[in-house]
């Protein structure tokens, strides 16, 4: 025991050390502040939403979902897009859910819904597409826009609090789903990370899976900001899932870098590019649980050479030219989605499987039935063992934790050495 004990003390010794690292030597910079002559208020914003539904009611609805636990209250807003909704047979038609501002200091991402929400109403115009052609893409789909997942988070934002990215009692909506939930990595941010009490404890997730389950979506991207990315599951893990599907959203994403983002954007699995694992992401339950055969996670703009203490500057763009590239671009971006995701996937509309989570074994059931396993193979004879297979279990366990520990130690030394690139200030995904 006391070689574990040892084992354990080197671990801790140098997490202390990896963490202490990374000092922040910018706090002394001013912050910028929100530029209100290019960022609308929530409350502006929907209530522009709010007019182009009124003025287009043969193309859009809305409606607004509230739920409430524990005295916490939490409402969102969902328009639909559906042309010609006479035949509002939406079980016909390819269905598309896109959620923003899931994240309160995003700013940026909740514009891009409104630009998005613009162009379908023909407000709007994307240069270079005609209206022909975008109109018989459109024909053929149902579009949900959540433009504000996180009203509450978003008005601490507004109020001040400009590096707040969870909801409006301190849970980041990005890590309150279920799909291995309540995982925490070696460098944990109980402020950037909290994952709330439970899976879905939060009323905005409960919204959204409710929403995700009768909608059932073909396509599902959850916009944000803080780096340029176009990401897809999973983010706990660092690799992407197998099969068909997989290979359609890579195929997908690679156009969408080559079109729009001139093969800049980082794209692969959330977790394997990030530089962190995501535990209970809200892209990889749309995945693995709704089966979403196509479900992404877009990050739109990120300033990477500002203060982690500077939020505003580091999430959305600052000046009018680089905050009208980034909705050009990216609103752009996801016109394509709706004109290629349909013909990735195919006419036919059946969802591809993926293996479900659910059913994989812990690493306690397996060593569990590895070790049961193994003392029946010696029949009766090992019986009188059986009291120190107990024992066998914790020390394995420990021995396989700390072997893990001490890898990973290793190799983010390695990788630290090789790059300067510290820890990522504040986190996007
Ligand atoms: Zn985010």
């Amino acid at each position: 025991m006391g070689h574990f004990l040892s084992l354990f003390f080197f671990a801790f010794l140098q997490s202390f050390f990896l963490v202490n690292g990374n000092n922040d030597n910018l706090t002394h910079l001013p912050l910028v502040p929100i530029n209100r002559d290019l960022y609308h208020s929530s409350v502006d914003l929907m209530e522009m939403i709010n007019g182009l539904v009124h003025r287009h009611p043969d193309k859009l609805t809305m409606e607004t979902i509230k739920s409430i636990n524990k005295g916490y209250q939490a409402e969102i807003s969902v328009v639909t897009y559906c042309r010609g909704r006479k035949d509002n047979d939406d079980s016909s038609k390819f269905r598309i859910l896109l959620s923003f501002g899931q994240h309160g200091r995003e700013l940026i991402s909740t514009e891009l819904a409104f630009r998005i929400l613009s162009i379908l109403s023909e407000e709007q115009f994307l240069p270079n597409v005609d209206s022909a052609s975008l109109n018989s893409t459109l024909d053929k789909l149902v579009i949900k826009v959540v433009p504000m997942e996180n009203l509450n988070g978003r008005k601490i934002v507004e109020a001040g609090d400009l590096c707040e990215r969870r909801n409006g009692r301190g849970v980041d909506l990005n890590r309150n789903w279920s799909v291995d939930w309540g995982k925490k990595e070696k460098d944990y941010d109980p402020y950037e990370e909290n994952p709330g009490t439970g899976p879905f404890s939060e009323p905005e997730t409960q919204i959204m899976r409710k929403l995700a389950i009768s909608f059932d979506p073909h396509v599902w991207v959850n916009v944000h900001s803080g780096m340029e990315a176009l990401f897809m599951p999973y983010d706990h893990r660092n690799t992407t899932p197998d099969g068909v599907s997989s290979h359609q959203m890579k195929l997908l994403l690679e156009e969408v870098n080559r079109l729009h983002c001139q093969n800049r954007c980082m794209t692969g699995s959330g977790g394997g590019s990030v530089g962190y694992l995501a535990h209970g992401t809200a892209t990889d339950y749309m995945y693995d649980i709704i089966r979403v055969p196509m479900a992404f996670t877009f990050e739109i703009y990120g300033d990477g050479a500002a203060s982690s203490k500077d939020c505003f500057k580091m999430f959305n763009p600052t000046d009018l030219t680089t905050f009208n590239r980034v909705l050009n671009d990216w609103s752009a971006a996801f016109f394509t989605i709706f004109k290629l995701g349909p013909q990735q996937l195919g006419e036919v509309h059946s969802k591809v499987y993926v293996p479900n989570r659910d059913t994989e074994e812990s690493i306690d059931e397996y060593l569990n039935g590895y070790l049961m396993q193994r003392s029946s193979r010696h029949g009766k004879k090992m019986e009188v063992l059986d009291v120190g297979l107990q024992e066998m279990r914790t020390y394995f366990r420990l021995f396989l934790l700390s072997s893990v520990l001490l890898l990973f130690m290793f190799c983010s030394r390695i990788a630290k050495s090789k790059s300067s690139r510290s820890v990522l200030p504040a986190m996007p995904l």
